[in-house]
């Protein structure tokens, strides 16, 4: 599908016209739908609202440049405890640059912010940083109940005090 003249912030997406920006450039703010971002990564389990941008344009000898930030709340799944949580993602300094000449009308910028919001999100994602993730024997979520397994370590000393043990016995 392709969407002709639609105006930044219309969520659909975003492009930016070349005779609309001026020499001292121009702010672009507005807000792009999860559905048109459609993300798929990692531990990421949905988009929780619309992507939001505040972005400066400028156009600087054959280059158009485009920086500022970017935010979107989604919900993740948690590498300890595999619970779905809730968090921001921002992009405080996303910085994307484009050639551009006479014959440049618009450009798409669409694609770029995708990618740009997708690397600020957490490659290792935790529900918080004091999250006791599962018990590794039982499975049990150790931050919402208590289970009676011994830590692996407290195992393994256990055995060698017993061959201990026995090795003394037979002595
Ligand atoms: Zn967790
Ligand atoms: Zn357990």
């Amino acid at each position: 599908m392709k969407l002709e003249n639609v105006p930044p912030g219309s969520g659909d997406s975003l492009v930016l016209y070349m005779d609309e920006i001026p020499e001292e450039g121009r702010d672009y703010a507005g807000e792009m739908l999860p559905e048109v971002l459609d993300i798929e990564a990692g531990e990421l389990v949905a988009l929780n609202g619309p992507l939001h941008y505040s972005l400066h344009a400028s156009q600087v000898s054959g280059e158009l440049l485009v920086q500022g930030s970017l935010g979107v709340s989604i919900t993740m799944t948690c590498c300890r405890c595999s619970a779905p949580y809730s968090t921001e993602v921002e992009d405080p300094a996303c910085f994307l640059d484009y050639q551009v000449d006479e014959t440049t009308e618009s450009v798409d910028l669409t694609e770029d912010i995708r990618e740009a919001i997708i690397l600020a999100f957490p490659s290792y994602p935790v529900c918080s940083s004091d999250c006791k993730g599962l018990c590794p024997q039982c499975g049990a979520n150790k931050n919402t109940s208590e289970c009676n397994c011994k830590p692996p370590d407290e195992v393994r000393w256990a055995a060698l005090d017993g061959l201990g043990q026995k090795k003394e016995r037979r002595s």
